[in-house]
């Protein structure tokens, strides 16, 4: 007899548990901080949180709290429609011209997540005669956002400037006639700053349009804080900015595309994820933009968070971990072996440390690690106790 689709399930599941990829949530009993709360083994712990994207510490901040708190009291908690029947509120629109003034742009468009801003912003601009490429490692709603346009896809290998300009070129030859350059701005499995001030060039060379994800960026690199752009010096040449209030900026949910009034408007008329879903909860919106307002100011927080990173990199170097080079708040500590990251991961969550370990397929073969995220919500004792532990550990465990 044919299997069922139920036993189909199962075998699946036992697989992925098989292979040691199945991933377990973790329940935390308090607010996304430096120092969290982890129901473990029906108990509650403290750890000190490498793992959050919460950048700028802003997830837990009194007055983004307070502000979104007036949202819900000044709008309601809910819109229950799409923005263009009736689910466009004052403060949607305050969003909206606050992170396109915030990034330098004209206008920008609201999603549900940064993974519906990739997922629509492609299909709308681009058609059958178009050329998208691609960095290999951008992120996977990109890589969807990318496949639901009928343009033609040309892929590079991450950071491969050379390769960037070959698939320019054939794109040519191919005869694209709009060519579009899609780019994460931090690729966040190693914490790399896309190349932009190369592939703005190249872009202007090929007449193509730069399109960049800025998710792990916003808030926390370049000055005040808006982005990869302007930390290499492009921002007048990316066109396109795509983005999550749910990272740097106060870590609640939504995103973002920010670019000219017309590519704005023409997402308004066609982008499917906008014109089909629900608009943003108000609260979330007066939220982000306290957020914004945060952000912009905070070199104070952006100091306490580069400072953070140097200590802790010079910390795991001291103790003799390899790590991948990098300027940003992302720093992977290489273990190459799944299993042994694994171990590592479990031998730090006994000592207070809360880490992701990630390894195949997020990562290559062979280039298993912990991701550690600094965050300004960590204070500098909290930072020299994770190394302690990462040393304890790594001997422990005969890394270092
Ligand atoms: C987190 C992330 C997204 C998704 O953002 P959401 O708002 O959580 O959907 C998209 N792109 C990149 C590069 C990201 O890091």
């Amino acid at each position: 007899m044919a299997p069922t689709l139920e036993q189909r399930v199962r075998g699946l599941l036992s697989q992925i548990e098989a292979e040691g990829l199945y991933k377990r949530e973790r329940v935390i009993n308090s607010t996304q901080a430096g120092r969290i709360r982890v129901v473990s083994q029906a108990s509650e712990r403290e750890f000190v949180n490498l793992c959050a994207n919460n950048y700028l510490g802003l997830a837990d901040h009194p007055e983004v709290i307070a502000a979104a708190k007036r949202g819900l009291d000044e709008f309601g908690f809910g819109m229950a429609s799409v923005r263009f029947i009736c689910g466009t509120q004052a403060v949607h629109r305050e969003l909206e011209r606050t992170i396109a003034g915030y990034l330098g742009k004209e206008d920008a468009i609201l999603f549900a997540a940064c993974f519906d801003a990739n997922g629509g912003v492609f299909e709308p601009l681009l058609d059958a005669d178009d050329a998208i490429i691609s960095d290999s490692l951008n992120h996977a709603s990109i890589i969807d956002g990318v496949r639901l346009c009928k343009a033609r896809r040309y892929r590079f290998t991450n950071g491969d400037m050379n390769e960037l300009e070959d698939r320019l070129k054939e794109a040519d030859r191919d005869g694209a006639r709009f060519k579009l350059i899609a780019t994460d701005g931090v690729f966040s499995m190693d914490g790399y700053v896309a190349n932009l001030a190369v592939i703005c060039n190249l872009a202007e060379r090929y007449g193509a349009v730069v399109m960049v994800d800025d998710c792990h960026a916003t808030g926390h690199l370049g000055e005040a804080g808006r982005g990869t752009p302007t930390l290499t010096g492009t921002s007048q040449k990316v066109e396109i900015v795509t983005g999550t209030f749910g990272k740097s900026l106060g870590g609640a949910m939504g995103g973002f595309v920010a670019a000219s009034q017309s590519i704005i408007d023409l997402l308004r008329q066609r982008a499917r994820p906008y014109l089909f879903s629900n608009s943003l909860a108000p609260a979330v919106a007066a939220g982000s933009i306290k957020a914004i307002a945060i952000a912009e100011i905070a070199d104070d927080r952006r100091q306490l968070l580069a400072a953070h990173a140097r200590r802790f990199r010079s910390g795991l170097e001291k103790a003799g971990f390899e790590l991948l080079a990098g300027e940003t708040p992302i720093i992977p500590v290489m273990l190459h072996e799944a299993r042994l990251a694994q171990d590592m991961a479990a031998a730090l969550d006994e000592r207070g440390v809360y880490v992701a370990p990630f390894f195949y397929p997020v990562v290559p073969k062979g280039r298993a690690r912990i991701r550690t995220q600094m965050s300004a919500a960590l204070t500098e004792k909290d930072v020299e106790f994770a190394v302690d532990a990462f040393a304890d550990a790594g001997k422990a465990l005969g890394v270092i």
